[in-house]
């Protein structure tokens, strides 16, 4: 069950500010408030979803490549393309998934070191 009070929520909603990089009545981008590297985005569609299987169930082609498509713009901006980057998400227990709105993190702007 989606929580309308999430902090993603409040962000959208206006409730509470947020480094804003991008948004339009579909979709925001801003700056992480914990940054885990030099550049540390969240994008979020501004359906409520809980997570990346609850936004594909939930959501048609088309609002899905939207935002896919503005994460690829957004790494473009930051010209992230030419160095590298990596996406995450963080889905269920397992992945400790602190803030139950879906996004997606966009971590670059230096070498992040490998998975294992
Ligand atoms: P996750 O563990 O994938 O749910 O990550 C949630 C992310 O949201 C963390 O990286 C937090 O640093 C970030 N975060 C929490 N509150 C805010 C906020 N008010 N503005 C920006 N980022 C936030």
């Amino acid at each position: 069950m989606y929580d309308k009070n999430n902090i993603f929520a409040k962000i959208i909603k206006k409730e509470i500010p947020c480094n804003l990089i991008f948004e339009d009545e579909k979709i925001i981008f801003f700056h992480d408030i914990n940054p885990q590297a030099k550049i540390h985005i969240l994008g979020i569609p501004k359906t409520e979803v809980i997570n990346l299987s609850d936004f594909i169930q939930k959501c048609g082609q088309e609002e899905v490549y939207y935002f896919f498509k503005k994460i690829y713009e957004i790494v473009k901006k930051f010209n992230l393309q030419k160095t590298g980057y990596r996406l995450i998400t963080n889905e269920g227990t397992d992945s400790n998934q602190e803030v139950q709105h879906f996004h997606v993190h966009i971590l670059g702007g230096e070498n992040l070191g490998s998975l294992n």
